[in-house]
């Protein structure tokens, strides 16, 4: 018989919403990924290196040039000196990431500390890795940790603590206090913390990245995880990085070297040659961004909904009662979707226990016609609703 864990699962919240979108035709506002095709540059790169490049297996920790750049990058934008010889692996997409650290870091009993709401593919894989999660919950609008949740979730069997930041789905960016709070928890409780930093540079105004792993006691004790699918607005690429100290990345590329081996070459190669010729683009790109989730925002809110606001990700988020919808989030996406044509997430998908049902996530990475028409259809939805 199959894995119990695996038997039990419901298949992904987003395989199932943008397959509704695809049956429906509706407009889907549900998975996270742009309408535009991605900057044409990167795309040429990628195909001149199908055509002119190494086609053949590159080396398994990934191409130098690309390692090179993820440590350079890391360098300009966020102070790290990150050394690409022993430091910088290149995995298929930071789900891949995700599964080299669970897999080659946790023991079986090992406590892992998670916050819900969670991107979903990480339980799964904890529990397959043989840890035991421990669960704090983040609650609407602000979505924060503090002292008191840390000390009801950390122990001394603590190995490992998950922190995604910026936050899918809630569009928050943790700030440095909190940071500073979970890395004195890390330190104190000898854990290392898995940073899943897939939305770094999707962050808009004022908002600041801060990678955990800058602050004090935890340059040797975090993985950091990064994604050129986000970076890029390519989200079907899924060319990730893994970045730890030494003798972390020792035993993380034990895993990736069983896992995937390698990641298609021509897609590093154009990924290495992006981050270094991309400082408008990551300029450019949260603007554009930040202009769309204002024209979603604006939208909705004139048609009578309550936003929370974002300050990252693709994502923004609805709160529904004060919306004036009287149901919850699942039963009211799914109406969403096959009564007015319209997809959105679910954020009670995220927990495991006590969900949050309150709030629907949607993605305004697309086209403006998609986004106004895509109000008017959650109007539509809402008017549904007896
Ligand atoms: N982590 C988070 C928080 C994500 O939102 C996503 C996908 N958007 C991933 C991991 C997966 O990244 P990738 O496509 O590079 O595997
Ligand atoms: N990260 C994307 C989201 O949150 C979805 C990725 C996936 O479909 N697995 O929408």
């Amino acid at each position: 018989m199959a894995n119990a864990i695996y038997t039990a699962l419901p298949t992904t919240i987003f395989t199932v919403m943008s397959g509704l979108a695809r049956e429906m035709g509706a407009i889907n506002l549900g998975q996270g990924f742009p309408d535009e095709p991605g900057p044409l540059a990167i795309r040429q790169a990628a195909a001149d290196a199908v055509i002119n490049g190494n086609n053949q297996y590159p080396p398994m920790p990934g191409i130098p040039e690309l390692r090179e750049a993820v440590a350079s990058h890391y360098a300009r934008f966020q102070r790290l000196d990150l050394d690409w010889r022993t430091e910088v692996t290149v995995t298929s997409g930071a789900t891949e990431a995700l599964a080299c650290a669970f897999l080659s870091l946790i023991s079986p009993g090992d406590e892992v500390v998670l916050f819900q709401p969670m991107y979903d593919a990480y339980l799964p894989m904890v529990r397959r890795a043989g840890g035991v999660p421990r669960l704090a919950s983040l609650q609407p609008p602000h979505w924060r940790f503090d002292r008191t949740m840390l000390e009801g979730v950390f122990s001394d069997r603590t190995r490992l603590v998950v922190l995604n930041n910026p936050l899918n789905p809630t569009a928050t960016a943790f700030a440095a206090d909190d940071l500073a709070l979970l890395a004195e928890f890390c330190v104190r409780y000898d854990a290392i913390a898995i940073c899943d930093e897939v939305w770094e540079q999707v962050v808009f105004g004022n908002t600041v990245h801060r990678p955990l792993m800058a602050f004090p006691g935890m340059r040797e004790r975090t993985v950091k995880i990064g994604s050129a699918g986000k970076m890029f607005a390519l989200t079907g690429w899924k060319v990730g990085f893994l970045c730890a100290s030494p003798a972390i990345t020792e035993v993380l590329a034990k895993a990736h070297q069983f896992l995937t081996f390698t990641t298609p070459p021509n897609l590093q190669s154009a990924v290495a040659w992006g981050l270094g010729n991309s400082d408008d683009w990551f300029t450019a790109m949260p603007a554009d961004l930040a202009a769309s989730r204002d024209r979603l925002a604006q939208g909705l809110t004139r048609e009578g909904f309550v936003v929370i606001p974002s300050q990252a990700t693709y994502f923004l988020n609805i709160d529904l009662p004060a919306s004036g919808v009287t149901e919850g989030d699942m039963a009211f996406c799914l109406r969403a979707v096959k009564e007015a044509g319209v997809a959105g997430i679910p954020v009670s998908a995220f927990y495991e226990t006590d969900p949050v049902t309150t709030v629907m996530r949607l993605c305004f990475a697309k086209r403006d016609e998609t986004l106004d028409e895509g109000v008017r259809r959650l109007s539509r939805a809402r008017d549904l609703v007896s």
